[in-house]
């Protein structure tokens, strides 16, 4: 699925794996340079997508480190020697990715490599003429995170035109079309997770956000 939003960005959806994850691919329509947010579990096909579609990847953005957002860092960053970004707090998962996908799955899994860089709330990222800002978002993990495309964020601001309501959001885990993200981890925290969706809605009225699973919806 591609979404061209405007003359500037543009999003591929890869639905991948056991667990039906989002993988997106997020380019700047005039440079092609991309980043791709959660890798799912197959590397590969991303890799192919990547190149089929003669982009330039220039990170590995993770929402979080639960194993079906991440196991395809490994095949990615081997293709592309790109730096993988997450929060430290969830260091701790991508660490036991592995192992946990092997259990739940019964799949062999790659590795997981460490992260690169730090995601830190409110840090800029840009790419190509577009820039998001990382929402440090805890409850179902420790270190999900956030992103949110807004032409405030983006140096070029008068060119900037995103959506009709000017902004896009990459939910990872944290919330869903018709609900919010697992707490019954024991790391998990409901009521942060809950402050976190406050949070992201007053940052973010009405933007068009795309989750870790199922269809894009209207925040
Ligand atoms: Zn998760
Ligand atoms: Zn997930």
């Amino acid at each position: 699925m591609t979404d061209k939003l405007t003359d500037k960005v543009q999003i591929n959806t890869l639905t991948l794996g056991a667990l039906q994850t989002n993988c997106y691919l997020v380019n700047c329509v005039k440079t092609l340079d991309a980043i791709i947010i959660d890798p799912a579990d197959d590397g590969e096909t991303i890799v192919e997508e990547v190149l089929t579609r003669q982009l330039h990847p220039l990170a590995i953005i993770l929402t979080h480190g639960h194993f079906d957002h991440v196991l395809g860092c490994l095949s990615v960053k081997l293709a592309f020697d790109i730096p993988i970004y997450l929060h430290p707090s969830d260091n701790f998962l991508i660490k036991k990715a592995q192992a946990s996908a092997e259990h739940w799955t019964k799949l062999s899994a790659d590795p997981v490599p460490p992260a690169d860089r730090q995601l830190v709330d409110g840090q800029i990222i840009s790419f190509g003429q577009i820039s998001f800002q990382v929402i440090h978002s805890p409850g179902h993990t420790p270190g999900s995170c956030t992103l949110l495309f807004s032409p405030d964020f983006n140096p070029n601001h008068n060119e900037a035109n995103l959506t009709t309501n000017n902004q896009i959001l990459f939910a990872g885990d944290v919330i869903f079309k018709d609900g919010f993200g697992r707490t019954d981890f024991q790391y998990s925290r409901r009521g942060q997770l809950f402050k976190s969706i406050d949070r992201i809605r007053q940052l973010a009225p009405n933007a068009l956000t795309y989750p870790g699973h199922g269809e894009p919806f209207y925040l």
